[in-house]
C-alpha cells in the first residue's frame, strides 16, 4: 500500500476554516480582487500531480474541512477492484488514486457525503461509512460478509 502522505505536500489541509491565518473573510474581499490559486506561472498546472503544484494560501487545498464530518468513508483494499467509480463521482476530489489504483481517502477534504459508498459496485462494498473516530482496524473487523444472490 502506497503511503498516502506521498500524495500530499506540506500545504494540504494546513489550516482549519475557522483559523483565518491572516486571510480575510469572503465578505471582506474588495470587489474585483483576484485571488490566484497557485504561486507563479500556472500555465502547465494541469500536467502536474497535486503534490507538485505550488498552491497559494487562497487555494482550498491548503484548508481542511475535516472538522465538519461526523461520519467518514473507510476503504477496504482487500475487496476493491480499482474500478475508479468512487474517484469519478466524489464531488470533492477526495479519492486518492494513482495509475488507476485506488489508494485511499483525502480526509483533509472529504465531507462525508457518502456518494463514494453509494457508487462502489463490489459485494460487499469496498467503502463503508463509520463514525469519525472509528479506527481502521476496528472498522475492518466489522466489515460485512459477501451477500448471496436471492434465488
Ligand atoms: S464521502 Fe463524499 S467527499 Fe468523502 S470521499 Fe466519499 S464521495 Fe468524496
Ligand atoms: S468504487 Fe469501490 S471498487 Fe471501485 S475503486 Fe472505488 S473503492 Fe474500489
Amino acid at each position: 500500500m502506497q503511503d498516502l502522505r506521498l500524495l500530499a505536500q506540506a500545504k494540504r489541509g494546513q489550516r482549519g476554516l475557522e483559523n483565518k491565518s491572516g486571510l480575510v473573510g469572503w465578505d471582506e474581499v474588495t470587489q474585483g480582487t483576484v485571488l490566484p490559486s497557485f504561486e507563479g506561472d500556472a500555465t502547465n498546472i494541469a500536467n502536474l500531480k497535486s503534490e507538485e503544484r505550488a498552491y497559494s494560501n487562497f487555494n482550498s487545498y491548503t484548508a481542511t474541512v475535516a472538522s465538519w464530518r461526523v461520519k467518514k468513508p473507510v476503504f477496504n483494499r482487500d475487496i476493491c477492484i480499482d474500478c475508479q467509480n468512487c474517484w469519478v463521482w466524489c464531488p470533492d476530489s477526495s479519492i486518492l488514486s494513482r495509475d488507476k489504483q485506488m489508494l485511499g481517502i483525502d480526509y483533509d477534504h472529504c465531507k462525508g457525503c457518502e456518494v463514494c459508498v453509494e457508487v462502489c459496485p463490489t459485494n460487499p462494498k469496498s467503502l463503508l461509512m463509520f463514525g469519525e473516530y472509528t479506527e481502521l482496524e476496528e472498522a475492518l473487523a466489522q466489515w460485512p460478509e459477501k451477500k448471496k444472490k436471492e434465488k
